[in-house]
């Protein structure tokens, strides 16, 4: 159950768009997100990349962590490691991520907020269950997106926005059937939270079984959907959408989904992360933790992060683990 609730009646609307006199969006493409083990060895259910790239530019990675209930002592994430070139987006869901950087920063993420870490030039941070939640064990849900910048924007210095639960923009459908939350950007003209170099739009929506959601969605943005529990259908021509798949949408000029009448037992509703955003266009050269344009210049954020230009990792947090790359 996602932190964030509100009742719908209580909240704007979006339009009813016809369902006949609309453009919408058809499906191109359907991938279903593949396991990894990230950091100290937590797993991620990532759905891109792995699609052609062009498809999700301007986003790069899309990792969701969870759902996962942890026992006591079993609880990972991933210490300290650098970025450079790119934005990350770490929407926690449910429970709690604490995180240090090289630039004197830090603090919890928990239970709906969002923080939104601009890397540009270079920066060190790790990434950590907080000690109660390793100790105790508890639920852990969150997702990270990684966010390109143009290139006119990689050497940027780097900077943070901590976005709380509360200040997420909450929508209803235009019959209330669905909870649509924005996390960046703005989606029929009511804006976000999260202020972004690269125009985009990324919203949490729960649509209760049988609910459906339609939305107006620039012409000029990518678009895709992907399910965190539950299961549905995208687009007029009703594609079969279930956890862990990702939907990418053609042209048009608004989105349409629907929760299934029936959802399965581990998810009362259809739980999606809907996000575009305008592509960037530009060559992308990527290496573990770098996203630049050229080879070249993921050689020399590797020269940079060994001679310490994308920051040191504060004394007081130096662990064995300091030189892994994640
Ligand atoms: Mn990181």
């Amino acid at each position: 159950m996602p932190a964030i609730t509100a009742d719908t009646l209580t909240l704007p609307r979006l339009p009813e768009l016809p369902e006949t006199a609309t453009d919408w969006r058809g499906v191109t493409k359907v991938v279903k997100a593949q396991k990894f083990l990230e950091g100290e060895g937590f797993q991620v259910r990532r759905p891109f990349p792995g699609v052609d790239l062009s498809d999700a530019d301007p986003f790069l990675l899309l990792d969701q962590m969870g759902a996962v209930e942890y026992g006591p002592g079993e609880a990972k994430g991933a210490p300290w490691h650098p970025h450079r070139g790119f934005e990350t987006v770490t929407y926690m869901i449910d429970g709690a991520m604490q995180h240090t950087d090289s630039i004197g920063g830090g603090g919890l993420i928990t239970d709906g907020s969002t923080q939104w870490m601009t890397a540009g030039a270079g920066i060190l941070h790790n990434e950590m269950p907080p000690p109660e939640l390793i100790a105790k064990g508890g639920l852990f849900h969150g997702v990270q997106l990684w966010v390109n910048l143009p290139r006119s924007m990689k050497m940027t210095q780097p900077r943070y926005q901590d976005i709380e639960a509360r200040d997420a923009r909450l929508l209803s459908s235009d019959d209330g059937g669905a909870l649509v939350r924005v996390i960046a950007g703005e989606l029929d003209g009511h804006k976000g939270p999260g202020s972004t170099y690269t125009p985009i739009t990324y919203l949490h929506a729960t649509l209760s079984a049988g609910a459906r959601l339609a939305m107006p969605w620039p012409e000029d943005f990518t678009a895709m959907v992907y399910v965190l529990s539950g299961r549905g259908t995208v687009g007029a021509e009703r594609r079969p959408l279930d956890e862990g798949h990702l939907a990418v949408f053609g042209r048009g000029e608004a989105l349409t989904m629907q929760a299934a009448d029936t959802q399965p037992g581990n998810s009362p509703s259809w739980e999606i992360l809907v996000l575009g955003g305008k592509p960037i266009n530009e060559p992308v050269a990527r290496y573990g933790p770098f996203v630049m344009n050229t080879r070249q210049e993921i050689l020399d954020a590797f020269d940079d992060y060994q001679a310490g230009r994308l920051g040191t990792i504060p004394a007081i947090h130096r662990t064995s683990s300091d030189e892994e790359l994640t």
